[in-house]
């Protein structure tokens, strides 16, 4: 969150520190700065919450932001689902009939429709996934 002043001037709620101090830490020094100091590195006035960087009420909103994102983004593809399968679809094409990887769009091998390296992702991948499959059967 970069809309948090830089100059805020924290010595008050934490009495160790001088203003003109905290006007010359970059960001990264003011959080590790904070976080030794068990204040959260957010509002840089309430103490942190046990194991974590961000005070109760931060963490609170931090949450409440976090979950918004999350469901803000959800929407959108739910939305574009379709849209989004079409175009994949498309450009996997494109790239097959090219002879090109359909993963990254360099050279393919040949009568393969991936190159070397996304080969082996994606076998590696469908590996980890079957995986998965057998171990939730097994449950
Ligand atoms: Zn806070
Ligand atoms: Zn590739």
């Amino acid at each position: 969150m970069s809309s948090i002043p830089m100059a805020r001037p924290m010595c008050e709620d934490i009495g160790r520190i001088s203003v003109s101090e905290v006007l010359i830490m970059t960001k990264k020094e003011r959080n590790a700065f904070l976080s030794e100091m068990g204040v959260c590195t957010h509002c840089g006035k309430r103490m942190a919450a046990k194991d974590h960087k961000l005070c109760l009420s931060c963490l609170d909103m931090h949450k409440i932001i976090y979950e918004q994102r999350k469901a803000d983004c959800k929407l959108w593809y739910q939305t574009h689902k379709e849209e989004m399968k079409a175009i994949r679809k498309e450009k996997y094409h494109a790239r097959k009939d090219k002879g090109l990887c359909v993963t990254c769009g360099k050279k393919a091998i040949e009568g393969m429709v991936r190159c070397e390296k996304c080969r082996r992702i994606y076998n590696t991948e469908r590996r980890r996934n079957y995986g998965r499959e057998r171990s939730r059967q097994s449950c």
